[in-house]
């Protein structure tokens, strides 16, 4: 027996009990990146939030029983547009961003998905929910696009809650003049000249970004299936579009049973942009941080709730992790600690599970602390070449220090703790910190 699974569900605005379609094969799918620039840190939380989710029902269902699909998204105008700017081909582009989301992802220690589908592998898939749409009377080709119409769903809108006129009021800015309606949206284009194209039964063209997504899942995951992630951003009109696309075109009245959605990401206090310099890749923050510090940072915050990204949350996990580490034991089974799964289970509440990990350590729960941080994937080797690799300099020599440690060792042996006690401090005034465990004493630099 396990504990149950709640989560939040964007279509019902309530938490649910997470019952899976087949718990033989649990299928979650999430929105990945476009391959036309480095990941930036914002595009980091739903990596690192999901891959949560993951490791949750992996522990839940089993290992073999959980198919994670997270796409790549390599046909895009924003595509298109860099690979001309930077004068390379965008194959080149493309393959190189997309080693580079592959190094970032890693080096952050969350768990590749089960899949990693690519949207130009997809094509045939996308051309045949196209036809279905057309053919069951929600889509049609106007000059070379073939668009959804969208007053052909009754219940479109679902996800985001609004209403069709909120909806229309915000589509109206600029109407291409071939659309039946303000709301449709685009299937399928025409790639003139050298855009990237495939041939159709609509003419030489390429795939609208809502109907890749709707492609990989079915292919991947079916025609419906279990959860479906993604940032607070992506509800309209990319969710929306997707479920719109996906229902009509199997005549299902859902895609996904429950879907997710991380908040949004800022940075100091300020939304992040390029015009107010303080765009920050997953890269940059990795030049600086550990994988690890980085995750345990992120998830200091609630899914839901919108992150502020700082400097501050970066320091005190890596505080956390150190002294966590620093406690844990070693060998011990790779198994979270009950009270650990129970906030993961409670809708990914990783500010408890963080508080629950912090318990362990006061408590000294040497084997739950070290199954826990390994369930969770944190990597005390990598953690602590890092710490090496970065130690500030000592303020005297180590002879200096070393002479010390003995001395104080000697009063220990003596019974004279006023003394060991006063060479304790005196290194603590020059920034030395002794730490004593039953294997002896070693320090290290105060950071
Ligand atoms: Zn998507």
């Amino acid at each position: 027996m396990f504990m149950s699974l709640r989560l939040y569900n964007t279509l019902t605005r309530s938490k649910i009990d997470f019952v899976p379609i087949d718990p033989a094969q649990v299928r979650l799918y999430a929105c990945g990146p476009t391959v036309y620039d480095r990941a930036h840190i914002g595009n980091a939380r739903p990596i690192i939030v999901f891959d949560m989710l993951f490791r949750v029902l992996i522990h839940h269902f089993g290992a073999d029983r959980v198919r994670y699909v997270r796409n790549i998204t390599d046909v895009d105008d924003k595509i298109n547009a860099r690979a001309a700017e930077r004068g390379i081909s965008i194959r080149d582009l493309t393959d190189g961003t997309a080693a580079d989301f592959g190094r970032d992802t890693s080096e952050l220690g969350t768990l590749p998905p089960t899949l990693e589908p690519r949207a130009t592998d997809h094509i045939p898939e996308m051309q045949a929910l196209i036809e279905r749409l057309i053919a069951r009377g929600h889509a049609y080709e106007a000059e070379g696009h073939v668009l959804f119409h969208v007053p052909s769903m009754s219940g479109y809108g679902g996800l985001s809650h609004r209403s069709l006129d909120e909806m229309e009021a915000g589509a109206r800015v600029e109407v291409a003049p071939y659309k039946k309606d303000a709301m449709d949206f685009v299937l399928w284009k025409p790639s003139p000249g050298d855009l990237p194209g495939w041939d159709s039964p609509w003419g030489r063209g390429r795939p609208g970004w809502h109907i890749e997504c709707s492609a990989m899942s079915w292919k991947h995951l079916g025609e419906v299936f279990d959860i479906h992630a993604g940032g607070i951003d992506l509800i309209f009109p990319h969710h929306e579009n997707e479920i719109a696309q996906t229902c009509c075109a199997f005549g299902n009245p859902v895609m996904a049973n429950v879907w997710m959605h991380n908040g949004f990401l800022q940075v100091e206090g300020e939304k992040m942009s390029k015009s107010l310099g303080n765009f920050v890749t997953i890269a940059d923050v990795l030049k600086d941080w550990p994988g690890d510090v980085v995750r345990l940072a992120m998830l200091g915050t609630h899914y839901r709730q919108p992150i502020n990204w700082t400097l501050k949350n970066l320091q005190e996990a890596e505080k956390a992790l150190a002294s966590w580490f620093d406690a844990a034991g070693q060998g011990a089974e790779s198994r979270p600690a009950p009270a650990v799964m129970a906030a993961l289970c409670d809708d990914l509440n990783t500010p408890q599970m963080i508080t629950e990990i912090h318990q362990l350590r006061s408590q000294s729960a040497r084997k739950a602390l070290a199954g826990t941080l390994d369930f969770l994937g944190f990597r005390p080797k990598l953690f602590e070449h890092w710490r090496e690799a970065t130690a500030p300099e000592p303020s005297m020599s180590i002879e200096e220090i070393e002479d010390l440690l003995e001395q104080r060792l000697a009063a220990r042996g003596a019974r004279d703790f006023a003394e060991a006690d006063r060479i304790r401090n005196l290194l603590a005034e020059r920034g030395i910190v002794v730490k004593d465990s039953p294997q002896g004493s070693t320090w290290e630099v105060a950071r």
